[in-house]
């Protein structure tokens, strides 16, 4: 019997890397000239935190996340998301002086759901967090952010944002009571499971996929209208933001977010060209929540981008890059081999790219391995150019070939760069 992955984790191949590395690189360019910087935290925390963070009744924590004892005893979580670290280190490194603070992470995450489209049990997000700003002009600029990333990458085209306000803790609350006799009411038309939700969360019913729950939703009463003056004022001011940047957007009252901690300004981008995973990138405000986590009061906003579902989009373009590059450099015979292992150092210390071929054989054999992996030139030392001390330069992708002396390859293939 093999070994093979844990279910809903998988590798990503050396053919996928050129889209992972495109998403990662476009991300640090445009996150940095927003201003943020990147945070690195662990994959693994003390479970108290997400539960605090995350909201001890929200489905992440109740549901999937990878949680066990260590072996002195302590509980601990792999990260189901990346907001509640990024805050425990605002708060641990005290950097409540350093406001306004901006920061990027990208990386696994971990959560224990059904695998399928689109959707894993490791996966990876990148995601920005902004903490001292408290106006809309910080909403409007990271949406603005996330379109621009999502535009550099040619992926706009079947998206759409959606924006909802939530409120914050004095108003919520009395929306929360409506929505609570509301819902009460029409019990017999939900599904058991926001049955269940209704005591603990109703808002999240708002957000059931269920046939039924989703026909009572529709008829629940919004929380806009049951928004306070400064809410709405925020939630406005937004939405004239981003009319003003010409930035498309809609308001979807049903768009409620899985973890506890918003308050105001909730997002998700989704897309029609994935199926049922549909949200790409989803996030919010949550001016509570370091005060909540033991920090002084410090408005916060943030959001996380699942990449495996940007790579899918990306594929789905025929974006990967399946173009010729680079130089490999073929030796027929065993002193060949040997010269060709010095030259190829020589050259790369000068600055210039040249992969050997690994396994030797016949010129043929060799050929049929640059060419198969997508070599853009190819330098050839046989016994001949061995005496001569030149290699013949073959381009493969015009066919022209000449001879050229050693001394001359770096400025040849400096040349073609
Ligand atoms: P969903 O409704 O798809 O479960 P979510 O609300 O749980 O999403 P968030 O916690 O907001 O998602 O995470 C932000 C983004 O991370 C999502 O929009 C999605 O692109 C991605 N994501 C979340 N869970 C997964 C997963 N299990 N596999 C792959 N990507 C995921
Ligand atoms: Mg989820």
């Amino acid at each position: 019997m093999t070994i093979t992955t844990v279910r809903g984790v998988r590798d990503i191949l050396p053919e996928e890397s050129p889209t992972w590395q495109l998403l990662e690189e476009s991300a640090r360019q445009i996150f940095a000239a927003y201003g943020y910087r990147e945070i690195r935290t662990p994959l693994f925390e003390k479970t108290e935190l997400f539960a605090r963070a995350v909201g001890a009744t929200s489905d992440i924590v109740e549901k999937e996340m990878y949680t066990f004892n260590d072996r002195g005893g302590d509980s601990l979580s792999l990260r189901p998301e990346g907001t509640a670290s990024v805050v425990r280190s605002f708060i641990e490194n005290n950097l409540q002086r350093a406001l306004p603070w901006a920061v990027y992470y990208m990386g696994p995450m971990f959560r224990y759901e059904r695998p399928q489209k689109g959707r894993f049990r490791q996966f990876h997000q990148m995601g920005c967090e902004l903490f001292g700003a408290e106006g809309p002009l910080a909403d409007a600029e990271m949406m603005a952010m996330i379109v621009r990333l999502l535009r550099r990458l040619q992926i706009d085209d079947a998206l759409t944002l959606e924006i909802n306000s939530l409120g914050c803790a004095s108003c919520r609350g009395p929306y929360r009571e409506r929505l609570f006799a509301f819902l009460q009411e029409r019990q017999a038309q939900l599904c058991g499971n926001c049955i269940q939700r209704l005591q603990r969360n109703p808002l999240r019913i708002l957000d059931c996929k269920g046939e039924g729950c989703r026909g009572v939703a529709r008829q629940a009463p919004a929380m806009q209208e049951s928004l306070c003056p400064p809410c709405a004022d925020h939630f406005c001011g937004l939405q004239e933001l981003l009319n003003g940047m010409e930035l498309p957007y809609m308001v979807n009252p049903l768009l409620v977010r899985g973890l506890d901690y918003y308050t105001r300004t909730a997002f998700e981008v989704t897309t029609t060209a994935l199926g049922a995973q549909n949200a790409v990138a989803a996030g919010g405000r949550y001016d509570g929540l370091v005060a909540e986590m033991g920090g002084q009061a410090v408005p916060a906003i943030g959001f996380a981008m699942g990449m495996e579902r940007l790579a899918l989009l990306l594929e789905g373009k025929g974006l990967r890059n399946g173009s010729r590059s680079g130089c490999y450099l073929l030796a027929v015979g065993a002193e060949a081999g040997r010269q060709a292992l010095f030259l190829a150092e020589q050259w790369r210390s000068a600055g210039v790219a040249v992969q050997m071929d690994w396994l030797g054989g016949s010129l043929k054999a060799q050929l049929r391995r640059a060419d198969r992996a997508l070599a853009a030139q190819v330098l050839i030392l046989g016994e001949q150019e061995l005496a001569e001390q030149s290699v013949l330069f073959k381009d493969l992708r015009d066919g022209g070939q000449r001879l050229i002396h050693w001394g001359q390859v770096v400025e040849s293939l400096r040349a073609l760069s």
